[in-house]
Formats: C-alpha cells, sequence, structure tokens
C-alpha cells in the first residue's frame, strides 16, 4: 500500500515510538506530584514543551498542550470570545476553515454574537479587499487558516495581521497543516494564537497545542486542577506529549530537505498525471510559495471522486475525496465550493498528500493507479 494521505494523519516516525516507550515506563508518574517519578514525568513534559517552542520559534511557557488541533482550535476561538466584553466580541474567519474552527464560530453566531465569513478567490486563497471591509470595531478576533487541509492553499496572513491591528483585534491561526510542512516562526508571523497537532506531523494522536502570545487574554474551556496554566486543566497525557515533542524536534532537523524532496515529487506527480489523463486539473494555488509543498487536489472531470478513492484503495494506494473528517458525510467540499466550483467538479476531486515516507518509485507507481483507476470508473459510468 502506498500512502498519499498525510494530511489525514501520518504514520508515528520510530523515533517517536521510541521516546514515547520510554515515557509510558520512565514517565509514568503524575507530573503534578512532587515525588521524584512525578518530577521526571514533568522533566520530559517540560522537554517537549521546549522542542513545540523552538519548532515554531515560540518560548516554551506560551505553549499550552492539548488533546489535538481540534481542541487548540476551540480554546483559542471560543476563549478569547469569551474573555472579550460582549459588545466588543465579533470573530472574522474564513469560509474555509476546518471544521474544528468553523463550528466554535458557528457555535458564537448562535449565541448571537456578529461573525463574519470571508470568501475566498478560485484558489482557494482570500479573496482580495475583503479584509479591509472585515476590519471593524467590536472585532475581538481574526482566526484564518496558514494553510489548507484540502488544497494546501497558503493564507496571506501578513495581510490579515494588518487588518487585525487596524481594528484593534487579535489573530488566531490554524497552522495544523502548515507546522512541519513550512518554516513558521510565530515572531515573523504577527499573530497571537496557532494551533497545531502532533498527529499531522509524524508524532501520536491525541496530542497537540496552543501557542499563545504573552499578555494575550484567553478564557479556558475546562475548569479543573491548574495543569497547562490552568488553561487546560487535567493530568497531562505524558507519553504522547513526549512523542510530540520529540516529532517537533525531528521536524525541525528535516524540514528544509523534506519540503524539498516533496515539492520535486508532487509536481512530477501532477505533470504526469495531467499529461495521462484528459480532463484532469489541479484545484487551487499552484505556486510554490502559495501552496503546501506536499498537497494535490485534484479534480477528474465526469468522475465521482468517491469511486476513484475507493477504486485506488483496492489498487493499493490511499488517498482522500476530502476531508478525513467530512469524507463520511458525502456532501461537496465546503472549501472546493467556496472556490467557486460547482457541486459536480467538487465531488470529481481527490486529494493526495505526500509525506517523508514516500519514496520517488511510489510517484510513479501512484500515477499508473491513479490513471487504472480513473479508467475503471470512466468505464463504469460510460
Ligand atoms: N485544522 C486543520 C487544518 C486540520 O487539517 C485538522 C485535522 O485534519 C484539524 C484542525 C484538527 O486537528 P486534530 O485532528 O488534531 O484535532
Amino acid at each position: 500500500m502506498i500512502y498519499a494521505d498525510h494530511n489525514a494523519t501520518t504514520p508515528v516516525d520510530p523515533d517517536v515510538k521510541a521516546a514515547m516507550a520510554h515515557a509510558l515506563d520512565a514517565g509514568f508518574g503524575n507530573a503534578s506530584s512532587l515525588h521524584s517519578a512525578g518530577q521526571e514525568a514533568r522533566r520530559l513534559v517540560e522537554r517537549a514543551r521546549a522542542q513545540a517552542a523552538a519548532l515554531i520559534g515560540a518560548q516554551p511557557d506560551e505553549i499550552v498542550f492539548t488533546s489535538g488541533g481540534t481542541e487548540a482550535d476551540n480554546l483559542a476561538v471560543l476563549g478569547v470570545a469569551q474573555a472579550a466584553a460582549p459588545e466588543s466580541s465579533g470573530v472574522v474567519t474564513s469560509q474555509i476553515e476546518h471544521q474544528a474552527v468553523l463550528a466554535p464560530c458557528q457555535h458564537l453566531q448562535a449565541l448571537g454574537r456578529p461573525v463574519t465569513f470571508l470568501p475566498v478567490d478560485a484558489d482557494g486563497r482570500l479573496a482580495a479587499g475583503v479584509l479591509a471591509d472585515a476590519a471593524r470595531p467590536g472585532v475581538a478576533l481574526f482566526t484564518v487558516m496558514l494553510a489548507n487541509n484540502e488544497t494546501g492553499a497558503i493564507q496571506p496572513l501578513t495581510e490579515v495581521v494588518k487588518a487585525a491591528l487596524a481594528c484593534g483585534a487579535v489573530v488566531h491561526t490554524d497552522a495544523v497543516q502548515a507546522v512541519g510542512k513550512l518554516p513558521v516562526d510565530v515572531k515573523t508571523l504577527g499573530v497571537s494564537l496557532l494551533s497545531f497537532s502532533s498527529h499531522k506531523l509524524h508524532g501520536p494522536k491525541g496530542a497537540g497545542a496552543l501557542w499563545i502570545r504573552r499578555g494575550c487574554a484567553l478564557a479556558p474551556r475546562l475548569h479543573g486542577g491548574r495543569q497547562e496554566r490552568s488553561l487546560r486543566p487535567g493530568t497531562e497525557n505524558v507519553p504522547a506529549i513526549v512523542g510530540f515533542g520529540k516529532a517537533c524536534e525531528l521536524a525541525s532537523a528535516r524540514l528544509a530537505a523534506d519540503s524539498r524532496r516533496l515539492t520535486l515529487m508532487r509536481d512530477r506527480f501532477e505533470a504526469r498525471i495531467l499529461g495521462r489523463i484528459p480532463g484532469a486539473r489541479i484545484n487551487g494555488a499552484v505556486g510554490a510559495e502559495v501552496r503546501l509543498p506536499n498537497t494535490s487536489n485534484l479534480a477528474f472531470a465526469d468522475c465521482d471522486g468517491e469511486a476513484i478513492t475507493i477504486n485506488l484503495d483496492m489498487l493499493g494506494l490511499a488517498a482522500s475525496n476530502g476531508a478525513a473528517c467530512s469524507a463520511v458525510d458525502h456532501a461537496p467540499s465546503h472549501v472546493l465550493l467556496a472556490m467557486g466550483q460547482s457541486a459536480a467538479v467538487a465531488r470529481s476531486a481527490v486529494r493526495f498528500s505526500f509525506g517523508r515516507d514516500n519514496s520517488d518509485e511510489d510517484i510513479d507507481r501512484a500515477v499508473d493507479l491513479v490513471v487504472q483507476a480513473v479508467a475503471l470508473v470512466r468505464k463504469a459510468a460510460a
């Protein structure tokens, strides 16, 4: 099986597994306990915090560990809105966010808070001019993802930060797909909150983090003990946090080389697919500076993306027809619809997302399998 669904999740790196096995054993203590077993667990958690911080150019004490990207996004969006005065708790987001941001924004809207969902252009990037209109008094938070999980489109965050500054709002970015694939430095991004997730960068599931700039006001979502500065109470999941930290350390070391290699592989994959399959085209931005290096979202005319994905699985290639968490509801992708595509084109899309475990041979074989799967689906529909 060739695995080309790294935006859904990634295989756990062997070095991460080893670090987690050590933590399960030597770090079994409660990290809040005073005895030496507890202190060893604390030491492991704090090392992971430093590793996670280093990957995004942050200070360790600005990192709050969570159960993953979804919890980090909810803490950021709901936490900022709740900490703001009700009359100035508006939120601005985009139509192409992951459900982990869209759903808390919709929840705030249902509670009567003003929420603006900004449109995107045909490339899947925030449409020109929409930010200035959205920057009004009464907005507490802009939350715009750094890179989209379906198309890989990188969003113009510098512009978002400029607009937010103009109306005194803070900026959160869901960087779950970007961290580990792009160089991310919170100091240059200029945002105040950033979410990232372990299982997207070869760490275990069930760990993630919200980076919170010092001084940024945030209300907790959970109430309990004083772990994670009371912003995320509950006994720490030491092995998952340790695995996340190790995965961040590995990503820091490999990012530049992985990204160069993935770009070449992805571009070769696309060139060959476009050359061999009539009616195939790329969805979204294609420039290297505006798209994740590993992501390829392709539409296949007169095909059902789900049928292609199922055929590919039988042939030995794991891909995805949309975000993994919405693949079950059969609705056309809200991201592709927001880009102005018809429901038929959106339904014909398949996302291929490559990773550091893929080889050049995988790419060549993947092209052959996609050619076969599309031919099978077209023949069945004829
Ligand atoms: N945000 C984005 C952009 C994602 O792609 C995902 C996962 O697919 C999430 C948030 C949710 O992260 P997690 O699975 O760690 O909860």
